[in-house]
């Protein structure tokens, strides 16, 4: 009998991770994204470390939309530079903890 370690993790890369996917080239989700760039165009998490950097990212805040349509263009919303959001997004995506640092270089 083969072992089984754990639970097994959902796939990201699901049908249904395709299917929101798509809601990115939805027009509304460019103008929201437009929106929320022309509100905030600065990196936010830039911004924590006394960073001043455009952001060119919409990043789907507070553990993100996760296939949520409705949570997808109600937000809340972070406007973050491209470095940020594949670093720090990708591990909030993900669930993981986010370390984050305060300008004099400690953890927040
Ligand atoms: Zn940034």
């Amino acid at each position: 009998m083969p072992m089984t370690h754990g639970a097994t993790k959902p796939d990201r890369r699901s049908p249904e991770a395709a299917e929101y996917r798509k809601l990115y080239s939805t027009a509304r989700w460019k103008r929201l994204r437009e929106f929320k760039l022309a509100q905030q165009p600065l990196c936010e998490w830039c911004l924590e470390q006394e960073i001043v950097e455009p952001a060119t990212e919409v990043h789907h805040a507070d553990g993100g939309h996760k296939g949520d349509v409705v949570k997808f263009f109600a937000g809340p919303f972070v406007s973050t530079c491209k470095p940020c959001h594949s670093r720090r997004g990708q591990r909030e995506d993900l669930g993981l903890t986010v370390i984050r640092f305060g300008p004099d270089g400690w953890p927040l």
